[in-house]
């Protein structure tokens, strides 16, 4: 059994070493992980530039460890691809701060378990709801759970899971929750500067509008409970499919007829 660690804290975060930590008994542990910090580059893989990797000192003796000068999921890729096989699992994390609603799809560390499981593994991103987090034991202990339902059967092997848990202890923690992504939206304030030689821009992340819906990833962590969604890496709209069919032979008339842009 292989466990391959990612995340987009960086290769010396707390929250991944806690977790490698943890993750011990369950098998081998692999880490491969972004040597900077990467919050926020989501899915993104670098394809203009090569990418490096190298081996580093491990923070826990004997885990084979990698730095790699790019993305979570480019760490993910050249860890399945080539430092590293017969990968059995996929953890990302744990991160410091919560990756909650519309915010997976922006998250490094769900982008980094999202390469996993396009890969065919079993992959949890794991985050703790604070940026400066004292308790990554729950977290931690969680992910090898997971990890040990999975080797049991008692949850599929195609699972992709984004699990967020309060910085506290077990014993403060009154619940868990299977939960659904929420709806979490900013107001992104943009700073303006001028450097001297050009102009620049610097995207702030405003105060985060809530829909604190029950039932969501965000309800639960506001009511201090262990939130895991199961996820999938389908984005279509099946609401929306028969509106779109029902103008699809209009359109298809319009653009033969070229009247799309004439009657503009
Ligand atoms: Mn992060």
């Amino acid at each position: 059994m292989r466990i391959l660690i990612t995340n987009d804290d960086g290769v010396y975060a707390r929250g991944l070493w806690a977790l490698a930590e943890a993750l011990q008994p369950l098998g081998e542990v692999i880490v491969v992980a972004p040597d900077r910090e990467q919050s926020g580059v989501g899915t993104s893989v670098t394809l203009h530039h090569p990418v490096r990797a190298s081996a580093v000192t491990p923070q826990i003796p004997g885990i084979e460890t990698y730095a790699v000068e790019g993305t979570p999921a480019d760490s993910v890729i050249l860890g399945l691809r080539t430092l590293t096989r017969d990968v059995d699992m996929l953890f990302s994390g744990i991160n410091e701060g919560a990756n909650l609603g519309n915010d997976a799809l922006i998250s490094g560390t769900v982008g980094g378990a999202l390469q996993g499981f396009f890969h065919g593994l079993p992959s949890t991103a794991l985050s703790v709801t604070t940026l400066e987090v004292s308790h990554f034991e729950v977290a931690a202990n969680l992910g090898l759970l997971l990890g040990d339902m999975v080797l049991r059967k008692l949850i599929p092997r195609d699972i992709l899971l984004n699990v967020n848990v309060p910085n506290k202890p077990i014993s403060e923690i009154d619940a868990m929750e299977i939960t659904k992504l929420g709806r979490r939206s900013y107001v992104d304030i943009i700073d303006e500067g001028h450097d001297g030689k050009r102009k620049y821009y610097w995207i702030v992340r405003g105060k985060p509008t809530w829909d604190v819906v029950e039932g969501t990833d965000i309800w639960a962590v506001r009511n201090g409970r262990i939130s895991i969604t199961p996820l999938h890496d389908d984005l279509t709209n099946r609401a929306q499919t028969s509106i779109l069919q029902d103008q699809r032979a209009p359109m298809m008339d319009a653009l033969r007829q070229g009247t799309s842009q004439s009657s503009r």
